[in-house]
């Protein structure tokens, strides 16, 4: 090990920083964050230090004694610039430690890429060999560490001295600590209820027991209701991961795309309650009794549904028990279909041209075509997108057509939106039944119908992979 990683505490320190360009502006925001008495040595003056103007004090290099009661001195001189080897020595010979930008041969300390959950910090680096490599790897660490950990950190805190108190055995708090992490205290913080954490915080240390492990033998468990997304793996959000790594068990359905549930937690118990647009493997009651069932044997259950879960999902119907038996549960939201269909079409579902406003439909009712309201669908300058409305598509558009619409308005149907299978089928209101017929589509569909269609010819940018393997196929051909 060349250099010890070190976290200081610079409150009320006097930190020097010599410099006159963005890089000793940048030095001076961050130390000032954490709380340094700063003391800028300006070799130029760029404007950037007007705006700071109040998070530094101006040091004057002609004082013998300028480094004098200085721990630390920061030397950022811009690129190009060289290092003034006797100043940097005179500083040192002052009693500070020395940091040179962008010159660890002669720094005493670098200044690593850090991840800033604080309390909690990642301080990262490469020895000063591959500071881009840092930077990266940091990038990778955002994705993986929640916004939340911090809190998380901070909750732990709070509750230290109070456990300290109850047990003192070192084991047995950390058992108890090993317990909070993994479970849905920790979860409730990460989803941003830190006052109902801390209260069960608190009654998890009145009651556990000595060991540190849960008074209660059977704790219930909790329900993550998470949204899938369209089908593209590559749009689920990070918490929806991170919820799918946890699961004990994951109720899903149809419309759930295989290459999501490759990413569910491998030893994971997979129960499928499918969906289809008539025959419910499961009907909603009971797909909702199964959650508490399994939420009361203590596991943590995932109930991954397509796209998001609030929308037209049905998602609340099947949480509306949790709430009544005070299971804990949360919803994650996912990339609903008409957003990611209209994404990977190149369809922008509005715009400052076409399209001010937007409304998502669904048309198919419980026992057929529902029955919309055509008066706000058929306004001006709006785009319509209809969930499950295949089945019922002549209907949907002669019924478009009844109510007042031109039947060259232009229309898009994107089935299997984002998936390597995606397929989009344009035409107007006129023809696009017969087109969709043509070209056999089957769901699941999304249906657009709107000025904005006619943005596709421009905007078009995603070519699914059976598109790519047929083109590349008939070149192929083509060539011979
Ligand atoms: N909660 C989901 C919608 C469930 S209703 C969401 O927010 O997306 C099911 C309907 O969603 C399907 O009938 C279809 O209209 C639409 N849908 C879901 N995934 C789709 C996809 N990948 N491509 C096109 N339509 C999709």
């Amino acid at each position: 090990m060349d250099r010890l990683p070190l976290f200081l505490d610079l409150h009320k320190r006097r930190i020097a920083v010599v410099g006159g360009g963005s890089l000793a502006a940048r030095r001076i925001e961050t130390l000032a964050r954490a709380g340094a008495e700063v003391w800028l040595f300006a070799t130029a003056w760029s404007d950037e230090f007007e705006a700071l103007r109040g998070q530094y004090h101006l040091g004057d290099l002609g004082e013998r004694n300028a480094f004098f009661g200085f721990p630390l001195a920061y030397f950022a001189y811009e690129a190009g610039e060289e290092p003034d080897s006797a100043l940097i020595a005179r500083a040192r010979n002052s009693g500070a430690l020395v940091n040179v930008a962008d010159h660890p041969r002669i720094s005493d300390f670098i200044t690593p890429s850090v991840l800033d959950r604080s309390p909690l910090m990642v301080a990262i680096s490469t020895g000063g060999d591959a500071p881009l490599l840092g930077r990266m790897l940091k990038a990778r660490l955002e994705t993986l560490i929640p916004a939340g950990y911090g809190r998380l950190a901070a909750l732990a805190g709070a509750g230290r001295a109070a456990l300290g108190d109850k047990l003192a055995n070192h084991q047995s708090r950390l058992r108890f600590w090993e317990r909070i992490f993994d479970g849905p205290i920790a979860e409730m913080v990460l989803a941003g209820d830190d006052a109902a954490a801390h209260a069960m915080l608190d009654r998890e240390i009145a009651e556990c027991r000595p060991d540190g492990s849960a008074a209660d033998d059977h704790p219930v468990g909790e329900v993550y209701l998470v949204g899938a997304g369209p089908g593209d793996p590559d749009l689920l959000t990070f918490r929806a991961f991170r919820l799918m790594q946890k699961a004990d068990v994951v109720l899903y359905d149809r419309l759930v795309d295989p290459a999501i549930m490759d990413r569910v937690r491998r030893d994971a118990e997979r129960i499928y309650v499918g969906k289809k647009r008539s025959d419910h493997a499961l009907p909603q009651e009971e797909i909702g009794d199964l959650m508490v069932k399994l939420a009361l044997e203590g596991k943590r259950v995932l109930r991954l549904k397509g796209g998001d879960p609030f929308i037209f999902g049905r998602g609340g119907e099947e949480i509306e028990k949790l709430a009544e038996k005070r299971i804990p549960f949360q919803v994650c939201p996912g990339v609903t279909a008409a957003a990611g269909c209209s994404s990977y079409a190149g369809i922008p579902l509005t715009h400052r041209d076409y399209a001010q406003s937007c409304v998502f439909v669904t048309g198919h009712g419980r026992d057929g075509p529902i029955e919309l309201d055509w008066s706000t669908l058929l306004r001006p300058r709006q785009t319509v997108a209809v969930y499950m409305g295949l089945a019922h598509l002549d209907f949907l558009m002669k019924e478009f057509l009844r109510h007042g619409a031109d039947s060259a308005l232009p229309v898009a149907i994107v089935e299997n939106g984002t998936r390597a299978s995606q397929i989009v089928v344009t035409g107007n209101v006129g023809n696009i039944a017969g087109k969709a017929l043509a070209a056999g589509l089957r769901g699941p569909t999304i249906i657009i119908v709107g000025e904005v269609v006619g943005l596709r010819d421009k905007l078009n940018w995603y070519v699914p992979k059976s598109e790519a393997a047929a083109t590349g196929e008939s070149q192929a051909t083509a060539s011979k």
